[in-house]
C-alpha cells in the first residue's frame, strides 16, 4: 500500500448532438464529406458577426442537470474568454464563467472488480457544467496546417467534478458511467474516436499527514488532451508514479499543465503555474443574461429511464451484480428483457423469480455469447415472445441447457424460427421418467469402474463426469438433474 493517496479531480467535454450548432444556425455534423462546409461568418469569426444562441442545446444541458439532481439556476450568463489559437479566429471563446447553467450534482457508479467479480459503489460530486461552443479544429498535413470549421462553435457541456476520485480504476468507472448517462438522455453519441467526449485530468498526491488532516495538497497537475477512457486510467497511472517519485525525493511537483501524449504513453509539461493563461474573462456583450423559467424544467420521471434507475430496478429483480452490468451498459440487452419482463407478467408471471433469474441467465449466457459469436443481434436470433416460451419451458424442466443450446444454434442457422417446431424436430423434450433413464445410469456405472471407484473413495466431484456420460448416452435428452440424483442413490 501506497503511503500517497491520489486526489483526482475530472473536467469533461462533452459534444451535444444538437441539429444546428450553440451560436449560429450551421449543421452540427460529424465529419461531413468536405473541410468548411457547415459554416458561416459566425463560426469562421468574422468581426461584427452576431451569436444566435440554439435552445436545443440549452433544454439538453438542462436535461443533463436534472438527470445528475443538480441546480438550474433561473438566471445564467454567458461569458468571454479569451486566448489566441489558430483554432479560434474570433480571439475569444463564448463560455460561461462564474455563473453555470448547471450547479452541483452527484453520479453513482460501481467499481468492477475483475479478479473476483465484486463490485464496489462509488459515487462523485459535480461542481458544475456549463456550455461553450467548441473550436475548430487545426489538421497537419506535412509542414503546413489546415483549419476545418466544420466543428467551430458546435455545443459542448464542460462537467467539471469535485476531487473525490482516488485511483484509475475509479475514474475509468466513473466516465463509463457518465457516457452512460449522456447516451441514456439522448443528448450526446458520446463517441470518444470522434472527440464527442475527451478529458483533462487534474491529480495531487495526499502524503499521510494530509490524508489525517483532510487537506489537499499545495499543488495540483493538470493533464490535457485526454481522448479515450484507457489514455485517461494511463495517463493517471503516468502522474501517481512521477508525482511518488517526486514526493520520494523531497520534491513537491510543480502546479503545471501537462499535455498527454498517446502514442508515446506519457505526458509532457506545457506549462507551469507562473505563465498560468489568464482569459480574461468578461460578460458577453451580445447575448443577453438567459432566463430559465421553472416550467422549462423537465421532471426526472419525463426523462428516459437513468441507468443507475435501471440498475436498482434490475437488483430488485435478484439479478447478479455482473448481469445487472451487462444489461444496463447495452441498450440492446436492457430492452429486450425489459419487453421479455412485459411478457411474462402478462402470463401472470410477474412473481415468479426463479423464471426472472433464469430470462436473465440465458439472455447474459447462451444467447449473447451466440450474438457476438455471430455478429448479429439477439432480435435477429430470436424476438422476446419465442425467447418468453422457450426459458418457460427450460425453467420448467421440459427442455435441459443443452436443449436452450441446440434451438439457439438452429436460429442461428435461420432454417426455422418456430422454437416448438425445432424442439420437435430435434427432439428436445427432455425425458425425465426415473425408469427410462434409470436403464442409462446402470449402463455407465458398467461402462466406468475407475470413476466409480474415485466417487466412492470421496472424489465425489467425478459425478460431473458421468453426468455427462448419462447426457452423452441418452442423446442430450435425459434430464441431467434426474441423472444426478439417481447416481447419488446408487453409488451410495
Ligand atoms: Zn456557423
Amino acid at each position: 500500500m501506497s503511503k500517497y493517496r491520489p486526489v483526482i479531480g475530472l473536467e469533461i467535454h462533452v459534444q451535444l448532438n444538437t441539429r444546428t450548432k450553440l451560436f449560429c444556425r450551421c449543421l452540427n455534423e460529424y465529419a461531413p464529406d468536405e473541410p468548411n462546409k457547415n459554416i458561416c461568418p459566425f463560426c469562421t469569426g468574422q468581426p461584427g458577426a452576431l451569436p444566435l444562441l440554439n435552445k436545443e442545446a440549452v433544454r439538453k444541458a438542462i436535461e443533463f442537470g436534472v438527470a445528475v439532481g443538480a441546480t438550474i439556476p433561473e438566471k445564467t450568463r454567458w461569458d468571454r474568454k479569451n486566448y489566441f489559437y489558430p483554432d479560434l479566429p474570433a480571439g475569444y471563446q463564448i463560455s460561461q464563467y462564474d455563473n453555470p447553467i448547471v450547479e452541483g450534482g452527484l453520479i453513482e457508479f460501481f467499481v468492477e472488480d475483475k479478479d473476483n467479480g465484486t463490485f464496489e459503489a462509488g459515487s462523485v460530486e459535480l461542481t458544475r457544467a456549463h456550455l461553450e461552443a467548441d473550436a475548430a479544429k487545426l489538421q497537419h498535413v506535412g509542414s503546413k496546417t489546415y483549419v476545418d470549421f466544420n466543428r467551430s462553435a458546435a455545443p459542448l457541456i464542460e462537467i467539471v467534478t469535485e476531487p473525490v476520485l482516488h485511483s484509475s480504476a475509479q475514474a475509468m468507472a466513473f466516465v463509463n458511467e457518465l457516457q452512460l448517462l449522456v447516451r441514456r438522455l439522448g443528448i450526446s453519441d458520446a463517441d470518444m474516436e470522434k472527440g464527442q467526449m475527451r478529458f483533462d485530468c487534474n491529480l495531487s498526491l495526499q502524503n499521510e499527514d494530509q490524508q489525517k488532516n483532510d487537506e489537499l495538497p499545495p499543488y495540483r497537475t493538470e493533464t490535457k488532451n485526454i481522448n479515450s477512457v484507457r489514455s485517461l486510467g494511463r495517463a493517471i497511472e503516468y502522474e501517481i508514479k512521477r508525482q511518488g517519485k517526486m514526493l520520494d525525493e523531497g520534491e513537491t511537483p510543480k502546479q503545471e499543465t501537462r499535455g498527454w501524449k498517446d502514442d508515446q504513453n506519457k505526458s509532457e509539461s506545457q506549462r507551469s503555474k507562473e505563465d498560468a493563461m489568464d482569459y480574461r474573462y468578461f460578460p458577453e456583450p451580445d447575448l443577453k443574461i438567459l432566463e430559465i423559467s421553472r416550467e422549462e424544467i423537465p421532471q426526472l420521471n419525463n426523462l428516459p429511464e437513468l441507468p443507475s434507475t435501471q440498475r436498482k430496478r434490475y437488483l430488485e429483480l435478484g439479478l447478479s451484480q455482473q448481469i445487472v452490468n451487462t444489461f444496463v451498459v447495452q441498450d440492446e440487452l436492457s430492452s429486450f428483457f425489459d419487453k421479455v419482463l412485459e411478457i411474462k407478467s402478462i402470463h401472470s408471471k410477474a412473481k415468479d423469480k426463479n423464471l426472472t433469474l433464469s430470462l436473465a441467465n440465458v439472455l447474459s449466457g447462451a444467447l449473447l455469447a451466440a450474438s457476438s459469436k455471430n455478429e448479429i443481434t439477439i432480435n435477429e436470433i430470436i424476438d422476446e415472445k419465442n425467447f418468453f416460451e422457450m426459458v418457460e419451458l427450460f425453467d420448467e424442466d421440459k427442455i435441459n441447457n443443452k436443449g436452450v443450446q441446440t434451438i439457439i444454434d438452429e436460429l442461428v442457422k435461420g432454417d426455422q424460427k418456430d422454437i416448438h417446431k425445432i424442439i420437435e424436430n430435434k427432439q428436445l423434450i427432455q425425458v425425465s421418467d426415473t425408469n427410462a433413464l434409470g436403464e442409462i445410469v446402470d449402463q455407465v456405472i458398467k461402462e466406468n469402474p475407475k470413476v466409480v471407484e474415485e466417487y466412492k473413495s470421496g472424489k465425489v466431484q467425478v459425478i460431473g463426469f458421468l453426468i455427462g456420460q448419462c447426457m452423452k448416452a441418452s442423446k442430450g435428452t435425459g434430464n441431467p438433474k434426474v441423472f444426478k440424483v439417481l447416481l447419488s442413490q446408487k453409488l451410495k
